[in-house]
């Protein structure tokens, strides 16, 4: 397994696959892999001759006051466990060598990033198109593999490949839980054991909307009110509770087969997210 450290490399490794004949994955993280990660190079795996694992907490998709600078990093834990999945590299740059001092130049997607994550996050999804293009140009891959984890996120990137016209296919692999049912996320290790059981409320909630569904209940604004109650009654802090169209991320008014539920809510000082499609 290679790691690389700058784009040049990077771009001249990938050149050489190209011209091989070879296909290409790219499996885009911020570190601190768990086994949803993991299933996305497994997908990825699938679905090209090699894989390119990009490691890289991109300062510029964090806002002012989030855990940029806490966020959780182990690149030597990463490295193993990329080397034991039969990843062909690591491409892991630093932040200065992503950006020029006087960079001036971002992605914007101006519609499915509005509402959800995009509205609590303001900038948020201009870091992400911009870091996800950046990484495409350096990579070059033929595929890149997304979670359906950051569903909003999945839905940006796929817009903005077709918008742009990236020679990339999308993937979108399911989302990992924990036997109990949270979803699993590099901000996890950050929870205390307390905080961890209210965590458990995100998809106690997810899984109450469909059960609601699946009983009839076709009101978005009734089961919006329920979700909130136990993200509350769990000890969560909600962010937000969306019912939305998972073409256009617009919310609904009526429960249907396919809605995204989405929801964002904090435990203690961690922001998890979580979903489902009903
Ligand atoms: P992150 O490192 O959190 O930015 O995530 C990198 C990629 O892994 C994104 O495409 C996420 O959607 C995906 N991902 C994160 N957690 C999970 C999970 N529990 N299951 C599946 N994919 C995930």
């Amino acid at each position: 397994m290679k790691i690389i450290t700058t784009p040049s490399e990077m771009q001249a490794w990938s050149r050489e696959r190209l011209i091989a004949g070879e296909r290409i994955a790219c499996v885009p993280t911020m570190g601190y892999l768990h086994e949803g990660h993991l299933s996305l190079v497994r997908r990825a795996r699938t679905a090209a001759d090699r894989v390119v694992l990009t490691l890289f907490v991109n300062p510029t998709q964090f806002g002012p006051g989030e855990d940029y600078a806490i966020y959780p990093r182990d690149p030597g834990r990463d490295r193993a466990l990329c080397e034991a999945e039969g990843v062909d590299v690591i491409f892991m740059p630093t932040a200065a060598e992503m950006y020029a001092p006087d960079a001036s130049t971002a992605v914007v997607e101006e519609a499915l990033s509005r509402r959800l994550c995009g509205a609590s996050r303001p900038g948020h999804f201009r870091g992400v198109c911009t870091v996800v293009s950046k990484l495409f140009n350096c990579v070059r891959p033929d595929v890149a593999v997304f979670g359906q984890k950051d569903a909003q996120q999945a839905l940006v990137i796929k817009r903005m490949v077709r918008d742009l016209n990236f020679p990339i296919e999308i993937i979108v692999a399911p989302i990992v839980r924990e036997p109990d049912g949270l979803a699993l996320s590099s901000r996890n290790v950050r929870l205390s054991a307390e905080e961890r059981k209210s965590a458990l409320g995100l998809s106690r909630a997810l899984g109450m909307a469909r059960e609601a569904f699946a009983r009839g209940e076709r009101d978005a604004a009734t089961v919006r009110r329920r979700i909130e109650e136990e993200l509350a009654a769990s000890g969560l802090r909600t962010d937000y509770v969306e019912i939305v169209d998972t073409g256009t991320m617009e919310p609904v008014a009526q429960l249907a087969p396919g809605v995204l539920v989405a929801l964002a809510a904090f435990a203690g000082q961690t922001r998890l997210i979580d979903n489902c499609e009903l």
